[in-house]
């Protein structure tokens, strides 16, 4: 038996599910190899900055790997072409490999399980981008949970160490000589899309880093996350999300370290503040099992009678959005933040998602299709929760007629405008009183401020009260038809 372990969204040696049970069951005299698989198709709609992101967590895992005396083995090819080709070399392998949810990845792994198991081999997946397996939490009469809050209850009372405990993995009982190094190995190539390991991005990968972000967070920002976590000028969140995303920290390191806290603090203030951090990671989990119990959402609105909308399909409006010139700096802001960093505060990812559904009335899957271009973090299940809540077709998404004024989010959480001005430069001489809304200014205004609307900055390509009568009406409409 040739044992093989598969690193996908788990690139990490420590506290790595699958991991242990490979290190469990590798025999004395068994051989192995670590895989990566490099799938030029995925790759391909990979945006460059999520790309770098993720070449420094394989560099990262490389060189962990490499401590141990073992060496990270990327093939190149589709899945199935990669075992196809292990398969003619070692016919009968156990495989090891944590599970994946998304629609895709769940037909991609019968096929492979399929293939293995017919030769007479092993196909082994374990529970562990998520504290919860797949499907697991579910209401008292067995079925899934359609509303949040109670999923969250239910997940609360449950949870034990059984889902967060820390699984061990100790690489130095594995036997350097039965490291079998697959013929077609090839040397990774880090020059695809003519990137470089030397530009480090918003936030590097590697599993160092990742540990750092949530040491510095347990520290210095989760005692305050709910007093600070909605205000996008102040690094008032962990930024972890690639990282859980990637697996380069565990899910179950991230929540020990949370209950550590919650369970040593003082106050009921304190508390609070760490639960809210608490309730967010349990948001990702509830968005996991609605991806697996509905795939169908990878092209259909959860609410279903929501897709005979007919959306506006206005280009010039949705290239504004994507460059960041609608003339709203909140949502202008946001979208240069995601176009230069590759991530967006979930403040502004809110507001920018409910200015593309609502107030450009465009179908949520143009926004979700290009968030995914461009986030470092992207992760399907949290993107297409993302926006559906945002567009009003998702499971437990915001009601329809409860429409952001961007105006008012903007005074609300950005009320000096500094994240504003970091963004938009051009409006960096704007008092609070005009930045929210510069088209406001008048002549004499512009020109004190060296600010021309419709020169150095648009003006609004939509009225937004005259949006919101429409988008209430189609809305309306289309629900009445029922
Ligand atoms: C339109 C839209 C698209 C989104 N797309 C993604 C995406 O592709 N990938 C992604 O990880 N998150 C996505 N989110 C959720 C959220 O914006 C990010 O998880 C968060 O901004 C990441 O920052 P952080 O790690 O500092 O989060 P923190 O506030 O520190 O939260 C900790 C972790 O909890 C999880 N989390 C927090 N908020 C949410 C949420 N609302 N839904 C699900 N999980 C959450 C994340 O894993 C996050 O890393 C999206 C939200 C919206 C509204």
């Amino acid at each position: 038996m040739h044992y093989v372990f598969w690193f996908r969204k788990d690139l990490r040696l420590k506290d790595n599910h699958a991991l242990s049970g490979f290190l469990r069951d590798v025999s004395e005299a068994g051989s192995f190899s670590f895989l990566y698989i490099k799938n030029k198709n995925t790759f391909s709609y990979f945006g460059e900055k999520r790309i770098n992101f993720l070449y420094e967590c394989i560099e990262s895992l490389e060189k962990d790997l490499s401590s141990y005396g073992f060496k990270l083995q990327v093939l190149e090819g589709t899945s199935k072409e990669v075992f196809g080709r292990i398969l003619e070399m070692h016919k009968i392998i156990s495989l090891y490999l944590n599970e994946q949810v998304e629609p895709y990845c769940i037909s991609r792994d019968r096929y492979i399980k399929e293939i293995i198991e017919s030769n007479g081999g092993k196909f082994n997946t374990f529970t562990d981008s998520t504290l919860f397996a797949a499907g697991s939490i579910v209401n008292a009469e067995g079925m899934q949970y359609k509303v949040y809050t109670p999923f969250r209850n239910q997940s609360m009372k449950v949870i034990n160490k059984s889902h967060y405990g820390k699984y061990e993995c100790d690489l130095s009982l594995l036997k350097k000589n039965n490291e079998v190094i697959l013929n077609s190995a090839e040397k990774f190539d880090y020059s695809y899309n003519g990137l470089s390991l030397s530009k480090p991005g918003f936030i590097k990968g590697g599993r160092d880093e990742g540990i750092r972000l949530l040491k510095e967070f347990y520290e210095n920002g989760l005692n305050k996350y709910k007093s600070r976590r909605d205000f996008p000028s102040v690094k008032g969140t962990s930024l972890l999300s690639p990282h859980l995303h990637f697996g380069t920290v565990s899910i179950r390191e991230v929540y020990r370290s949370a209950k550590y806290k919650y369970d040593k603090s003082g106050t009921d203030d304190e508390k609070s503040e760490i639960q809210t951090w608490i309730n967010e990671i349990l948001w990702r989990e509830f968005y996991y099992h609605i991806t697996y119990h509905n795939p169908q959402i990878q092209f259909e609105s959860f609410k279903k009678e929501f897709d005979r909308l007919e959306w506006n399909d206005n280009e010039e409006h949705f290239k504004s959005w994507c460059k960041g010139k609608t003339g709203y700096p909140i949502v202008d802001a946001g979208m240069r933040q995601l176009n230069t960093e590759g991530w967006m505060h979930n403040r502004v990812r809110m507001i920018t998602a409910m200015f593309l559904t609502k107030d450009l009335f465009t179908d949520w899957r143009k926004g979700e299709k290009y968030f995914a271009e461009k986030l470092i973090d992207l992760d399907f299940s949290s993107n297409n929760g993302g926006w559906q809540w945002s567009a009003s077709t998702g499971v437990d998404s915001q009601p329809y007629f409860r429409i952001f004024n961007p105006y008012l989010q903007s005074r609300k959480f950005d009320a000096n405008g500094d994240y504003i001005k970091r963004y938009l430069p051009e409006l960096k001489t704007l008092p609070a009183e005009f930045v929210h809304e510069p088209h406001l200014m008048n002549e004499s205004e512009q020109k004190k401020y060296n600010v021309i609307i419709g020169k150095d900055y648009p003006s609004p390509i939509v009225d937004h009260k005259s949006a919101k009568d429409i988008v209430l009406r189609e809305f309306k409409k289309t629900s009445e038809e029922r």
